[in-house]
C-alpha cells in the first residue's frame, strides 16, 4: 500500500497494489483539441471573485500571445460567457461541438451558452453536473490552446472531484478573500488539492483593499487578511493581491473584460515561464 494511500480510492490518487477498480482514468480529449496546459481556478466560497480571476488569467495569457481558453465548469451559476461579452451559440455539428470566441480570440464554452434561455436555472443532480463538465473536454473541439482556465464551481464537491480526476490538471490557482470565515473554506480546498497530488501554483487575494480616489490610501474593507497565515501554513506562494475597483465590476458587467488595465492583472510569471 503507497505510503499517501487515504484508504478512499474515489478521491485517493496514490496509485497502490490495494486500489480497488484498477486506475482512475483521464478522460480523452476530443481529436481535434490540442491543450498543452490546463490550470484549474478555485474557490473554497461563491463571490469571491474566481469568475473575475479566471478571466485575467486568460487574458493575461492572450496579451502574452498564448493561445487561451476557458472552459466554464460552474455549472449553476456561469459567469464567463457574460464576462466576455459573448451572446452566440456554439456551431455544433455530429462530429463536435466548437467553442465560441472572445473578441481577442480567447476559446470559451460554458453551459450558458447551450441554454435556450441564459436566464433558466440549471436544475441537475450532482453527477450530471460533472458529467456536463467531462463533455466540455471530451465533446468540444478546443484545437491548439496553449492555456485553458478552467472556472472551479466553488466548494470541494462533485465537479472539483469529476475535474482532478478526468482532466490533466497541472495545477491549480485558488482564489481567496480577506475574511476569516473565506481562508477556512480556502483551507479545505488546498488540502483536498494535496490529498488528489495536484500541484497548487498559489494563493491569489481578490478584493484585498479598495484605493481612495482622492488620497490614494489603501482601505482594507474586510480588515486584515489572513493570506499570509495560510500561504505560510501550505508553504504557498502569494500571486496577486486584487484590489476592489467598481471599472473592473462594470467591465465584467459590460463584457468587456478584455479592456481591463495592465496593472489590474496579476502577472504570475511563474506560470507562463
Ligand atoms: P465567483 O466566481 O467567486 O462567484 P465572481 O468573479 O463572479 O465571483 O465575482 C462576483 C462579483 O463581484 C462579480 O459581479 C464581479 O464583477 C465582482 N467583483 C469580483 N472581484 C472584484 C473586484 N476586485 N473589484 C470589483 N468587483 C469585483
Amino acid at each position: 500500500m503507497a505510503e499517501e494511500c487515504t484508504h478512499d480510492c474515489g478521491s485517493c490518487s496514490a496509485d497502490c497494489s490495494s486500489r480497488q477498480g484498477g486506475g482512475i482514468e483521464k478522460a480523452m480529449p476530443h481529436y481535434m483539441s490540442n491543450v498543452k496546459k490546463v490550470i484549474a481556478v478555485v474557490s473554497g466560497k461563491g463571490g469571491v471573485g474566481k469568475s473575475l480571476v479566471t478571466s485575467l488569467m486568460a487574458v493575461n495569457a492572450q496579451r502574452r500571445g498564448f493561445k487561451a481558453a476557458v472552459l466554464d465548469a460552474d455549472i449553476t451559476g456561469p459567469s464567463i460567457p457574460k464576462i466576455f461579452g459573448i451572446n452566440e451559440r456554439p456551431i455544433n455539428t455530429e462530429d463536435a461541438l466548437f467553442p465560441c470566441e472572445s473578441r481577442n480570440g480567447t476559446k470559451i464554452m460554458s453551459i450558458n451558452l447551450l441554454m435556450e434561455n441564459p436566464e433558466d436555472p440549471v436544475v441537475w443532480r450532482g453527477p450530471v453536473i460533472a458529467g456536463a463538465v467531462t463533455q466540455f473536454w471530451t465533446d468540444v473541439a478546443w484545437g491548439d490552446v496553449d492555456y485553458m482556465f478552467v472556472d472551479m464551481p466553488p466548494g470541494t464537491g462533485d465537479v472539483p472531484l469529476t475535474v482532478f480526476q478526468s482532466l490533466p490538471v497541472d495545477g491549480i490557482i485558488v482564489v481567496s478573500s480577506p475574511q476569516s470565515l473565506v481562508s477556512l473554506v480556502v483551507k479545505k480546498a488546498l488540502n483536498m488539492a494535496n490529498m488528489m497530488n495536484i500541484p497548487i501554483i498559489g494563493l491569489i487575494e481578490n478584493m484585498s483593499y479598495i484605493k481612495c480616489p482622492d488620497c490614494g490610501k489603501e482601505i482594507k474593507l474586510f480588515g486584515d487578511s489572513h493570506i499570509e497565515d495560510t500561504a505560510e501554513e501550505f508553504g504557498l506562494d502569494i500571486l496577486a493581491k486584487i484590489p476592489i475597483d467598481p471599472k473592473t465590476a462594470s467591465l465584467c458587467d459590460e463584457g468587456m473584460i478584455e479592456d481591463i488595465a495592465q496593472d489590474i492583472i496579476p502577472a504570475v510569471d511563474k506560470l507562463f515561464n
